[in-house]
């Protein structure tokens, strides 16, 4: 029988073997990828007696041609119902009022970690040498930073206004002819951050934590995102994680919390992937981090991500690329992105042997060189399939 997902007072979630699930198709290539996705996911999930009621909700271009509105209350509102939910790629709307779908919804449910697992899967095309070196799962900041979005215009009275008040409040010299964004990095929203970053680190035996910050020039920002963190290791984690000055760099059997600056970062994981783990990072850094990661390991097309709050129980899975539509119904793209994200979504209600067997069937038919046409400009010898082949490929190796 369909049933709700529902979490317990302790903060388990309680997940029938039929749970009612609400998705969004996505606009572009959304129409290729999702089905392609779902007879994959609902492959696997069959394999381990389990089912997923589907129940699609709308966003973004179809939902605009429905009911005249981007983002309904209904969608809303079914995600708030059901806890978890997957969508595809969405186009901003231009010039519609709406920043962007996606923050919309992070925000409305304040989804506050962006989670971005970044690790290669065999047989993928790398521009790196040793991708399978690369293992690593970046906790991003959602909610705050100078990325939310408060921000003033050049030129209008606000941002004049603005100007004026810092120049007679704090002597601060502003160049009148500036737009300003506001940088928000708070005591609440970095620690429940990195606290959702340990406890995944602890509950997947993860070695270490690394916050990546700004902090030798944005002290009050991003240098107390990095204070704040070492803070909650000592309060809230002492029996299983230690900060690097606590224990010199010699962690026994705990998760070591360290830090790191944002631009050696970059280099760092690029010249020594192996030694980051689990990284919690404000917001901007954040998105520069996982696209630059994504890349390392064969690219957009395949890398997946959750929006979740760890406190309500809220999460919406998401593909990371966008829409491309140029290629929108050709079936043509890689439905890796989608995919993917519903095995970080199995993972997260605790169906780990239904991820595990499409990530194992996945790294078969990548093997067998039977990939989409992303793939296979890349690869010699390979088979380019549509991308409803692909999905197929992988339930017949599953
Ligand atoms: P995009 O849709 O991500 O596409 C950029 C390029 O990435 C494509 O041309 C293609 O590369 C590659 N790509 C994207 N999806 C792929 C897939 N499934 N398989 C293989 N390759 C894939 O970015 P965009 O063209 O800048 O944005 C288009 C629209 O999407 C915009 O409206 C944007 O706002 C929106 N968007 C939505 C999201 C989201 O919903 N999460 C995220 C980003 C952008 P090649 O040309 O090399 O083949």
């Amino acid at each position: 029988m369909a049933e709700k997902i529902t979490m317990s007072a302790d903060g388990t979630l309680n997940v029938p073997d039929e749970p009612i699930i609400p998705f969004i198709e996505g606009d572009g290539t959304g129409v290729d990828i999702w089905p392609a996705a779902k007879l994959v996911l609902d492959a696997a999930a069959a394999k381990h007696g389990r089912s997923v009621a589907w129940k699609e909700v709308l966003a973004g271009e179809k939902a605009y041609k429905q009911t005249g509105e981007w983002l309904p209350d209904e969608t809303v509102q079914a995600f708030r119902e059901y806890l978890i939910g997957i969508k595809g790629p969405l186009t901003t709307p231009i010039g519609g009022g709406i920043r962007s779908l996606n923050v919309a919804l992070r925000q409305l449910l304040d989804l506050y970690v962006c989670l971005r697992p970044v690790r290669w899967f065999s047989g993928v095309p790398s521009p790196v040498r040793h991708p399978e070196k690369v293992d690593m799962v970046i906790f991003r900041e959602n909610t705050e930073d100078v990325y939310a979005g408060l921000e003033l215009q050049e030129g209008t009275p606000e941002a004049k206004a603005l100007i004026e008040h810092l120049r007679e409040s704090f002597g601060w010299e502003i160049r009148p002819d500036s737009g300003i964004g506001i940088k928000p990095v708070s005591v609440t929203g970095s620690k429940r951050l990195i606290r959702a970053a340990i406890e995944y680190a602890v509950r997947r035996n993860r070695k270490s934590v690394t916050l990546v910050h700004k902090g030798n020039i944005q002290k009050f920002t991003e240098g107390a995102f990095r204070a704040w963190g070492y803070e909650l290791t000592r309060e809230e984690f002492s029996d299983v994680a230690v900060s690097w000055d606590d224990c010199g760099g010699d962690p026994g059997d705990k998760i070591l919390v360290k830090d790191a600056i944002a631009d050696i970062t970059l280099q760092q994981v690029l010249t020594r992937p192996d030694e980051f783990d689990v990284i919690a990072t404000t917001n901007l850094n954040g998105d520069y981090l996982s696209d630059a990661l994504a890349a390392q390991v064969g690219g957009i097309g395949i890398a997946p991500g959750g929006n979740i709050n760890y406190v309500t129980g809220h999460g919406v899975f998401e593909a990371t690329h966008g829409t491309a539509p140029k290629y929108a119904g050709q079936d043509k793209v890689n439905p890796g992105s989608v995919l993917l994200s519903g095995v970080l979504m199995f993972e997260h209600i605790g169906w780990q042997e239904a991820a595990d067997d499409i990530v194992a069937a996945l790294e078969k038919t990548i093997a067998d060189k039977v990939v989409t046409y992303d793939f296979a400009r890349l690869m010699e010898g390979a088979r380019e399939v549509r991308c409803s082949e692909f999905a197929q490929a992988i339930v017949e190796r599953l």
